[in-house]
């Protein structure tokens, strides 16, 4: 297997569940990071248990531009390239149409889908300039299978593997690879994004006793950059093996 050695990677959404455990394996493989989410406690943590790595974090939003530029120049200031950006940071406030909850139909766009279109923004010039580059995001079995109370969380996820088969086109020429992660149920904390207390609390229990560890999905996306640059991994799709949908 080619290596993960001394590659740069960024990852958005590092503070806990995938991209935590993401974290922890990439480092352990010898990878250079620059981690980012908007908990700094849990990000400073993060790297304190991860000892002998060469590991920075930095507090940004995915919705501000700004602060994914900034998360992106940090690592060309430390380690003058970037070799891979995983788009993880999501959020799954679901809830029927019929409730009519604009302000968190909002929040699902920016965070899901502009925070992907961010995080490509800040690194495409860059990873062009490399002529090298690799782009994953965190997707969902939920883009491709529509779920009840998920329509608007489907249809982010369903965006989100658009824009990365757009991104793969446009990009293949200038050897800058493009990688889906869809996992179906994982047992993480995306439950708490979910303000319905019910539903939060149903999610909770699926996730924890039929849900993969984030460990499992980390595994996946290790896999998919440490193959050779001539091979693009365009989706890993990877469900507890008792999932029906
Ligand atoms: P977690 O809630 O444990 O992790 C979500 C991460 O996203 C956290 O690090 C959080 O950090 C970050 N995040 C959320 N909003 C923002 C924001 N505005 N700016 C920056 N970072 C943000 O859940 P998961 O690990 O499960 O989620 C990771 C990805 O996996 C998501 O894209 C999710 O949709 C996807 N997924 C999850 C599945 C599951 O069953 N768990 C199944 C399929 C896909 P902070 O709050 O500190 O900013």
């Amino acid at each position: 297997m080619y290596s993960i050695k001394d590659k740069v990677v960024v990852i958005m959404g590092a503070s806990s569940g995938i991209g935590e455990a993401t974290t922890k394996k990439l480092a352990e493989a010898g990878a250079k990071l620059v981690i980012a989410a908007r908990r700094e406690d849990r990000l400073k943590a993060i790297v304190e248990v991860i000892p002998n790595a060469e590991i920075s974090y930095a507090v940004a939003d995915v919705t501000k531009e700004e602060e994914v530029q900034a998360v992106v120049d940090l690592a060309v200031e430390k380690h003058g390239r970037v070799d891979v950006l995983f788009n993880n940071a999501g959020i799954m406030p679901t809830a029927s149409l019929f409730e009519k909850r604009f302000a968190e139909w909002r929040q699902l766009l920016d965070v899901n889908i502009m925070g992907v279109l961010n995080g490509i923004a800040a690194v495409l010039p860059i990873m062009q300039k490399q002529q090298s580059g690799q782009i994953v995001t965190t997707d969902s079995v939920a883009g491709h299978v529509v779920f009840q109370q998920g329509a608007v969380y489907c249809g982010t996820k369903f965006a989100v593997r658009a824009i990365m088969e757009g991104l793969r086109q446009e990009e293949r020429h200038n050897n800058i690879r493009s990688t889906l992660i869809s996992p179906g149920t994982v047992d993480t904390e995306l439950h708490t994004t979910i303000n319905d207390i019910e539903r939060r609390n149903w999610v909770e229990n699926l996730q924890r006793t039929n849900g993969l560890q984030a460990s499992d999905v980390a595994e996946a996306v290790a896999y998919a950059i440490s193959t050779p640059e001539t091979v693009a991994v365009s989706e890993i799709i990877i469900r507890p093996t008792k999932q029906e949908d």
